[in-house]
């Protein structure tokens, strides 16, 4: 019978990568709490129309990438492409966003119908972080920060660059929109066929076409920053002064605009060149319309989300994982003889008791060749039990140092100063 498999696009996380999933989310996680964040955990599934009516019916995920189905009851559900959405539904449903300010993060997976390839899947990971009820730049610019706190402590500052724009009001993004459609619409021969279509449906778009000739002539193209309305010249001025001040470079990139509808003012993108195609690890941007346009009342809102694998694909083109996060286990524990596998695992349960925080695996079952086994884990600690005499006798390979013959009653205190001392 054929085996079934996974589903293309979704993939297993195995346990050789999870060290590194974990490492990463514990460096999040530990970033996140310094800047006073708090979690939230949202449904997986969401309806439909709640992706529709934020997201924008024309847009590429509402067009043509959501996982959508209908329940036993017939009702429209979607597995949820992005987590804002779900987030704001979270938010005003239970009211944390009215009159109030809010540090939310959240993780998880999402689920678009793409064309799978390297850092590009059907089922992947997102980290995000959305802020609500703060109006001012300070809070695009706290986001902004502990982005790059965090690539610092992981080590890929250097690899990624931040791209900034502002899209202005609602108003002025208007005024700008009819202004390239009439420039656009005199060459539209020469737009690629995406382009074509969106001329109708999301102009904006086709700034960040990646076709070469709609790129050249876009050169010649009305420039968003001269329709900017004068609060969001004010607001994109003083976060740049923030940025500057707290020493975060950026790149202006006037024709970033963002893949979904509910974005104003502030955008940005952190993007590696070390990834091919998909260069984009972390991207978000100011979304004040959103939650009125959810049925709440207006709230301003900031927030960004990062791709997981694409960030894990960096940490390992770029090899700065510390070594000793891919070991999932300190000591090494092996009997040398039949018959005492019993007396091992109490041992090793008097070690967890007594030295807390070490990691001891115990070997079960198998003894041959045990001893270069037990060495070839890459344990820092390997410890090969055997009896004499009824009372246990140890040897310990400590960064392959050993010490032997150690006796029953000084097995946890040795282990315990070694510990202490590392
Ligand atoms: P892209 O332009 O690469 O399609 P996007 O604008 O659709 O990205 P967002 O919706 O902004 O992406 O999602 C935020 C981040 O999530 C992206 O910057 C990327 O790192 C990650 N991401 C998005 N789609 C995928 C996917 N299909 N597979 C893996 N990571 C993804
Ligand atoms: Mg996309």
């Amino acid at each position: 019978m054929a085996k079934i498999k996974a589903i293309r696009g979704m993939n297993d996380i195995l346990p050789e990568q999870t060290p590194v999933w974990q490492y990463l989310e514990s460096s999040v996680k530990s970033v996140l709490a310094a800047y006073g964040y708090s979690e939230i955990r949202m449904p997986i599934v969401e309806q439909t129309d709640l992706f529709k009516r934020s997201i924008g019916e024309v847009t590429d995920i509402v067009e043509k990438e959501m996982y959508t189905f209908e329940d036993r009851n017939g009702e429209s559900l979607t597995l949820r492409p992005e987590g804002t959405a779900s987030c704001v539904r979270a938010g005003e449903e239970h009211g944390l966003l009215f009159n109030q300010t809010q540090r939310l993060w959240y993780q998880g997976p999402m689920f678009r119908y793409e064309k799978p390839q390297k850092g590009r899947y059907r089922q992947f990971h997102q980290i995000g972080v959305e802020t609500f009820g703060m109006a001012t730049a300070d809070i695009d610019a706290e986001v902004i920060m502990l982005s790059a706190r965090l690539w610092k402590q992981l080590g890929i500052l250097d690899s990624v660059t931040l791209q900034l724009n502002s899209l202005g009001s609602n108003e002025a993004r208007a005024e700008y929109k009819d202004a390239l459609v009439t420039y656009l619409s005199a060459h539209k021969d020469q737009l690629d066929e995406d382009s074509q279509r969106r001329l109708e449906t999301n102009p904006l778009r086709i700034l960040d076409s990646k076709d070469a000739q709609t790129q050249s002539l876009l050169d010649d193209a009305p420039v968003l920053s001269e329709y900017l309305d004068e609060e969001s010249r004010e607001h994109f001025a003083d976060l740049c002064e923030m940025l500057d001040q707290a020493g975060i470079a950026y790149e202006l990139n006037p024709r970033l605009v963002r893949g979904l509808d509910y974005y104003c003012k502030t955008v940005f993108e952190w993007v590696t060149d070390k990834l091919g195609a998909q260069g984009t690890v972390c991207a978000g941007g100011r979304y004040d319309g959103l939650v009125k346009q959810l049925g709440g009342r207006p709230t301003p809102a900031v927030g960004f989300a990062m791709g997981v694998e694409r960030l894990i694909l960096l940490l390992e083109t770029l090899d700065v994982v510390p070594e000793t996060v891919k070991q999932p286990f300190d000591l090494y524990l092996a009997a040398e003889q039949k018959g005492i596998q019993k007396r091992l695992i109490v041992l090793a349960d008097q070690l967890r008791d007594a030295v807390p925080g070490m990691r001891i695996r115990v070997h079960c079952s198998g003894l041959k060749n045990i001893s270069s086994k037990a060495r070839q884990t890459g344990a820092t600690w390997v410890m090969l039990v055997r009896e004499e005499n009824q009372s246990l006798l140890a040897n310990l390979w400590y960064n392959s140092e050993p010490v032997f013959d150690i006796t029953e009653d000084r097995i946890v205190e040795l282990l315990l100063q070694q510990w202490q001392q590392n």
